[in-house]
């Protein structure tokens, strides 16, 4: 799979995307990401990107030309399935499930906005979703680009060990992964749960997928009125 980061900082991105399992993934062939400078594309003279909005108001808007120009350089090397995405606040919000969507696509181009954005004319041109990472501002779209690409690279075959390693994990089938334990067997007074301890892997299975309920039940309830779960439990019932 590869990722196309479009960016005004892609100094900032090189430290997270060449490091640990995303770093060690490229290197194996398994993901490819490249961060590609929206400065390199503007025909301006003083290399601007931005300038301020019509109407007034606060701020700098990401002009057109250097952004549209940008994406069609970057689509028009790529071969295979390609969706572009604009990481926007005003998104839809991104979670695994739209991650599982997105693994399928063999190149994911993904806009990062800064200052107040970017031209309305981009989005109607060039970008097939906006995706938001919460439900909150942050000053770029690059830590949300990050985000995405961490999140959909290891679901990609060969990123992780195993699949179980995420498909057992928190929201995966729309629940909380079960409470995790490693050595010492008792820390501070407070003692690793005997089931995961006596060997009895049916046991220890059923103690996972109660805890796993109640976890949900407790901390995040909201996820079991969600379709997310229902749905999966169909699929894998
Ligand atoms: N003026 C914009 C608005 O009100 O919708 C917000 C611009 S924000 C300060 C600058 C950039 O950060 C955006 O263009 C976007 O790329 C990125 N960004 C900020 N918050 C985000 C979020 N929650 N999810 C994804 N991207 C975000």
């Amino acid at each position: 799979m590869n990722f196309e980061v479009l960016t005004l900082f892609p100094h900032s991105l090189e430290p997270i995307f060449g490091s640990s399992i995303l770093g060690r993934a490229a290197d194996k062939g398994l993901i490819s990401i490249n961060c590609t400078d929206i400065r390199d594309y503007t025909k301006d003279k003083h290399r601007r990107v931005d300038d301020a909005p019509y109407g007034g108001g606060y701020g700098m808007v990401m002009m057109c030309q250097p952004v549209v120009d940008c994406i069609r350089a970057v689509k028009s090397r790529l071969s295979g399935s390609t969706r572009v995405i604009y990481m926007s606040p005003q998104g839809s919000l991104f979670n695994q499930k739209k991650a599982q969507e997105l693994k399928q696509y063999d190149n994911l181009v993904l806009l990062c906005g800064h200052y107040e954005g970017i031209d309305e004319r981009i989005i109607q041109l060039e970008i097939d979703e906006e995706l938001s990472v919460g439900n909150y501002v942050l000053t770029g779209g690059e830590l949300p680009a990050a985000i995405v690409v961490d999140c959909v690279s290891r679901l990609i075959d060969g990123v992780l060990p195993s699949p179980e390693c995420y498909s057992e994990e928190s929201l995966q089938n729309g629940l909380l992964e079960h409470a995790q334990y490693t050595r010492p067997r008792i820390f501070e007074g407070l003692e690793v749960p005997e089931v995961l301890v006596n060997g009895d892997h049916g046991k220890q299975r059923r103690w996972k997928e109660e805890q796993s309920l109640q976890r949900t039940q407790t901390k995040r309830p909201d996820l079991l009125t969600e379709n997310d779960y229902e749905q999966s439990e169909e699929e894998n019932p």
